[in-house]
C-alpha cells in the first residue's frame, strides 16, 4: 500500500480527488454539519479508494448517477480517524458522498451567543490544520493531495458564513429563516486549508485587494489596526514575487480561537488578541500574510516537514517587518523568537527528535509535537543559508524556489535537491544534515545583535543591582522593547519588585497581550497575589494556546496556586476549542500527578 503520509489513509496508487463540489447545512441546535460532497476524480478511474474520516455519520455513497456504492467504514484509530473505502465501478469519473458531522468534532467549535463579542448570536469556525478536515468532510487528508472545491453553505439568516475561497453570491435558503452562501476556491489547496467561519459579521474595505471581517462590536477596531495591509501586501510581493490568490481578507474570530493566526488562503483567520490598540502586534498578520507564499503555494507534503511551511515563513515575515521598520525591529522579533525556541527545546529535552527540523511523526499526532521549533529553529536555518550565499543570491533562490513549487506539496530533500542545484555549497557549509537530522541546536546558529538589545540586556541584567528604568525611558519604549526587557528579568521577583514594575509600567490594564501575559506570568510564578483576578479574568476570556501555556505553567509550578489554577479550568474550559483544552490538561496532569 503506497501511503505517504503517515497521518493519513490516502493512497498513491489509488484514484484521487481533484475537485470537490460541497453542500453544507449549519445547524447551530445540534452542532452539526449536514453534507454532501461530490469528489470529482483526477481522471476515470475504478477499485478502491481510501478517504479519511473522524466522527463522521456516513449516510450514503453513490456514483454520478446515483448508483449506490459499496462502501466501509474501519473502526476507528486515536488519532487517524475511521478509514472510508469506496469500492469504485471502472471508468468512474466521481463520488458522492452524503453524511453528518459530530458534535464533538475536534475541526470546529460551536460558540453560544455568551461566548461572542455582541452576546445576541451563536458562532462556528473551523481549524483543520493539521488533520481535522477529515471531522468536517471525508477527504483525502493529506497536504500531499491538492484540491480546488466550490461550496454551498446554508446558515441562519441573521448569520454570514465565509470561507477560505472567494464569494460568490449568497440567496434565500430552500428554507424560510435560512440564507445559503455560495464559495469557490479555482487554485489547488492542501486539505487543512479548507476553512468556514459563521457568525454575526460585518467587514471594512482595507485596500484594493483586502477587507476585514469581524463581529459589529469588533470591526471599526480591528479595521483601524490592519489599516496597513496593503503597504505590507506590496513589500511581501517585491520579496517573493506576485500575489497568487486574488484577495487578502482577514477575519477576527472570538477570543477562544487557539491560534494566534490561521493562515486560510483569501481569508486568514485571526484572535482578536492582536487588536492591541497601538498596531504593536501586527506582526502575526505579516506571518499569515507570507504563508500566502510559503505554505499554501508551496507547501509541506507530509508533517514531518512542517518546517518547510513555517521556518519560511517566519524567515519571510521578519524580512517583511525588516522593510517596514528597519533592520533594529526585526532583530527584536528575531530575539523574541529565539526565547520562545529555548523554551519549546526545553519543553521537550534537547535530545528529544521532537526538536529536529525533519521530524518522524509516525504515531505521533501533529498537535502534540506542535512548538516553536520548527518555525523558529526553521527560520534560523534559513537566515544561516542567507548569510553564507549572500542576500542577493539568496534573494534571487527564494523567487526562483517559489516559482518553481508553487501549487505543489514538497519534502525537505526536494528542497535540499533545489538549493544544491541552484546555490552549490550552501547545504554543506551550514552543514544542513545537522540542522535537519539532529536534536537540539546547531552551533553555527546565526545571532541576531543590536545596540537596543544588547542595551535592553544589560539594563535587566542590573536588576539585581538595583538600576531601574526612568519614566522617560519607559514612556520612549516600543512594545517589543518592553517584552524584551521584561522577558530578561529574573524571576521569583520579591512583592516590593512586582508592585514597583506595576505601578511605573501599569502592566496589569495591558492591552497588548504579549506584554500583559509576560507580565501575568512574572507575577504568578513569584507567587504575587494582587494579580489573580487579572490572571483569573484573562483565562475565562482568551483560549488562545500561547498564553493558557505559560499561565498555566506558571499558576502548576506553585503548590498554593495550583488549586486555583484547576478552579480556573474547570470554569474556563467548556468555552476553550478542544485542541486548547487538551494542552491545558496535560500542563496540569503533570504538576498534579
Ligand atoms: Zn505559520
Amino acid at each position: 500500500m503506497p501511503r505517504i503520509d503517515p497521518h493519513s489513509y490516502a493512497d498513491s496508487a489509488q484514484p484521487r480527488t481533484k475537485h470537490l463540489r460541497w453542500t453544507l447545512s449549519v445547524d447551530f441546535d445540534t452542532h452539526r454539519l449536514d453534507g454532501a460532497v461530490a469528489h470529482e476524480l483526477a481522471a476515470p478511474s475504478g477499485g478502491p479508494m481510501d478517504l479519511d474520516t473522524k466522527g463522521l455519520d456516513i449516510l450514503g455513497v453513490t456514483d454520478a448517477k446515483g448508483n449506490h456504492l459499496p462502501h466501509r467504514l474501519f473502526p476507528e484509530e486515536p488519532i487517524l480517524g475511521s478509514r472510508l473505502r469506496v469500492d469504485l465501478l471502472p471508468g468512474s469519473t466521481e463520488v458522492h458522498i452524503r453524511y453528518r458531522t459530530s458534535p464533538e468534532a475536534v475541526g470546529l467549535q460551536w460558540l453560544g451567543p455568551e461566548q461572542t463579542e455582541g452576546k445576541r448570536h451563536p458562532f462556528l469556525f473551523s481549524q483543520c490544520q493539521a488533520i481535522h478536515a477529515r471531522t468536517m468532510l471525508p477527504m483525502q487528508d493529506t497536504p500531499a493531495f491538492r484540491v480546488t472545491y466550490e461550496a454551498e453553505v446554508t446558515v441562519p439568516a441573521a448569520l454570514t458564513a465565509v470561507m477560505s475561497a472567494g464569494p460568490e453570491g449568497a440567496g434565500s435558503g430552500a428554507d424560510t429563516g435560512r440564507r445559503s452562501f455560495r464559495f469557490r476556491m479555482p487554485q489547488p489547496i492542501p486539505p487543512y486549508l479548507m476553512a468556514l467561519a459563521v457568525g454575526h459579521l460585518e467587514s471594512r474595505d482595507l485596500g484594493r485587494r483586502s477587507r476585514v471581517w469581524a463581529e459589529p462590536a469588533t470591526v471599526e477596531k480591528a479595521a483601524w489596526e490592519f489599516a496597513g495591509l496593503e503597504e505590507m501586501i506590496a513589500k511581501a510581493e517585491g520579496l517573493f514575487g506576485p500575489y497568487e490568490w486574488d484577495r487578502y481578507d482577514l477575519l477576527v474570530l472570538p477570543p477562544s480561537f487557539p491560534y494566534g493566526g490561521m493562515e486560510n488562503p483569501r481569508m486568514t483567520f485571526l484572535t482578536p488578541t492582536l487588536l492591541a490598540g497601538d498596531r504593536s502586534l501586527v506582526d502575526v498578520v505579516c506571518h499569515e500574510l507570507a504563508h500566502s507564499w510559503t505554505g499554501n503555494l508551496v507547501t509541506n507534503a507530509t508533517a514531518d516537514h512542517f518546517w518547510l511551511n513555517e521556518g519560511w515563513t517566519v524567515w519571510a515575515e521578519r524580512r517583511i517587518l525588516e522593510l517596514l521598520h528597519g533592520e533594529e525591529e526585526a532583530a527584536l522579533g528575531w530575539a523574541i523568537g529565539q526565547k520562545s525556541l529555548e523554551e519549546s527545546i526545553a519543553r521537550f529535552g534537547v535530545d528529544s527528535p521532537l526538536t529536529r527540523l525533519e521530524t518522524d511523526l509516525a504515531g505521533v499526532d501533529p498537535d502534540d509535537a506542535f512548538s516553536s521549533i520548527p518555525y523558529e529553529k526553521g527560520a534560523l536555518f534559513l537566515a544561516l543559508c542567507e548569510r553564507t550565499a549572500g542576500r542577493e543570491r539568496w534573494d534571487r533562490f527564494v523567487r526562483e524556489y517559489i516559482a518553481q513549487f508553487r501549487f505543489t506539496s514538497i519534502t525537505t530533500a526536494d528542497f535540499l535537491g533545489f538549493l544544491d542545484k541552484k546555490l552549490p555549497g550552501v547545504s554543506a557549509a551550514v552543514g544542513a544534515e545537522v540542522w535537519f537530522h539532529g536534536t537540539g541546536m546547531p552551533a553555527n546558529a546565526p545571532v541576531f545583535r543590536s545596540a537596543r538589545l544588547e542595551e535592553l540586556g544589560a539594563l535587566a541584567g542590573s536588576w539585581s543591582s538595583g538600576r531601574r528604568p526612568g519614566p522617560a525611558e519607559i514612556a520612549a519604549w516600543k512594545p517589543a522593547e518592553m517584552l524584551l526587557w521584561l522577558q530578561k528579568l529574573p524571576r521569583p521577583l520579591p512583592a516590593g519588585d512586582l508592585e514597583w514594575l506595576d505601578r511605573s509600567l501599569s502592566l496589569t490594564g495591558k492591552g497588548n497581550y504579549e506584554i500583559l501575559v509576560e507580565w501575568l506570568v512574572i507575577a504568578a510564578s513569584s507567587d504575587y497575589e494582587p494579580v489573580f483576578p487579572r490572571i483569573r479574568e484573562v483565562l475565562l476570556r482568551v483560549g488562545r494556546m500561547k498564553y493558557l501555556r505559560p499561565l498555566y505553567g506558571a499558576l502548576g509550578s506553585h503548590p498554593r496556586t495550583r488549586a486555583l489554577a484547576r478552579e480556573i479550568f474547570t470554569a474556563a474550559a467548556p468555552t476553550y476549542h478542544a485542541l486548547s483544552r487538551r494542552v491545558v490538561e496535560g500542563i496540569l496532569s503533570k504538576y498534579e500527578a
